[in-house]
């Protein structure tokens, strides 16, 4: 019998894992309007609307660090990086399930709190925890939240549909998730033979906010429904702004070029970027978490996007042949690289 090959995960890295995992995923129920590929699978629900959904999954020691993660912060970014993918859609989120392994370390109070943050989040977001399933885990902490939404079909917004001149926009600011990560995990290396450890957080909790309890952007699909915009393709920030402008890309077949100087970056990012000797641009290129949203729509549109005053218009798409590039302030190009979960 011949011996199978070996492959190592890391010789495709995280898309390349997927894609190979996928190659025979066709779809051939009517009622499937889109499958892998995009931030959430399409459904379709009646003559004119769709359903979407998407699933996340938070593993401890990958994803989260128990040792300074709140387990309430923890629950709300739960549901925020579930209904973060509908909203990339331009769809509205309406129903979470979450399904979580547990050790045995865990008392019963830690989970309530980790509900807790479920709870606010839902009430804050307007959608209903709906069921799930609860296993023990022998390892540590696993959390996976599905996510179903709702959209008229014609307002859909898939990673496909960026066109050749249009503009890209994106809201908030980058890398603060990042640097709010650098910065606990300084704090546990400096405290972690300390008696009584107290962490010097002052004049960064903004960024410690945007690491441990991110904002899911509702407010930007609202107002989008609101000035009646359908972006023509929209991805949100997880992994950072180099590989989701990646991933319009090659789903839209396309070239981007996004400025370096209009990457909207905090002041205490910044600073403590420096302080850490990271580069604040890079932290935003590639530092992930932020759960922003990033989106194109047509250059007759400018005007009305600025007008929101909700996003930063950070570059354009070009011709796939001339590829994706970061442009620095003295006007060379630097070649955007994907990171995934494993280093390229
Ligand atoms: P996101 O960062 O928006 O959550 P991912 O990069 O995790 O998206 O996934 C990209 C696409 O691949 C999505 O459509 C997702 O549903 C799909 N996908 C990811 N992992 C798997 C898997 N193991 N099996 C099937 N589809 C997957
Ligand atoms: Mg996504």
């Amino acid at each position: 019998m011949s011996q199978r090959k070996r492959t190592e995960i890391a010789e495709l890295g995280e898309f390349g894992l997927i894609d190979h995992l996928t190659r025979n995923a066709t779809t051939s129920s009517k009622h499937t309007l889109r499958g892998v590929g995009d931030d959430a699978a399409v459904v379709a629900a009646g003559r004119n609307d769709a359903t979407v959904i998407s699933t996340d999954t938070l593993l401890e020691g990958i994803d989260f660090d128990l040792t300074y993660f709140p387990l309430k912060h923890l629950g709300y970014k739960a549901v925020v990086v579930g209904v973060s993918d509908i909203l990339a859609m331009n769809a509205l989120p309406e129903q979470v399930m979450i399904s979580i392994g547990v050790s045995a370390k865990l008392p019963v109070e830690a989970l309530e709190d980790l509900y807790e943050g479920v709870d606010f989040a839902c009430k804050e977001l307007g959608v209903d925890l709906v069921g799930g399933d609860t296993t023990a885990s022998m390892t540590g902490l696993v959390i996976n939240i599905t996510a179903i939404g709702r959209a008229k079909r014609k307002a859909l917004s898939y990673r496909s549909g960026a066109q050749f001149n249009d503009l890209i926009c994106l809201t908030g600011n980058l890398g603060a998730a990042y640097l709010g990560l650098q910065l606990l995990e300084r704090e546990k290396r400096v405290l972690k033979d300390v008696a009584n450890p107290e962490p010097q957080f002052a004049g960064y909790e903004y960024l410690l906010q945007r690491y441990l309890k991110p904002r899911a952007r509702k407010d930007i699909v609202d107002i989008l429904a609101e000035e009646k915009i359908v972006p023509t393709s929209m991805i949100d920030i997880s992994d950072g702004l180099a590989s989701e402008v990646l991933q319009i890309c090659k789903a839209s077949k396309c070239g981007a070029r996004i400025y370096l100087d209009r990457i909207p970056i905090a002041k205490q990012t910044t600073a403590l970027a420096e302080e850490m000797h990271i580069d604040p641009v890079v932290a935003a290129l590639n530092g992930g978490g932020d759960y922003e949203l990033l989106f194109t729509v047509p250059l007759a549109m400018q005007e009305q996007v600025m007008r929101l005053g909700v996003v930063d218009v950070v570059g354009h798409i070009t011709r796939e042949t001339t590829g994706a590039y970061l442009v620095t302030p003295d006007g060379s190009d630097i070649k955007l690289r994907a990171q995934g979960f494993k280093e390229e």
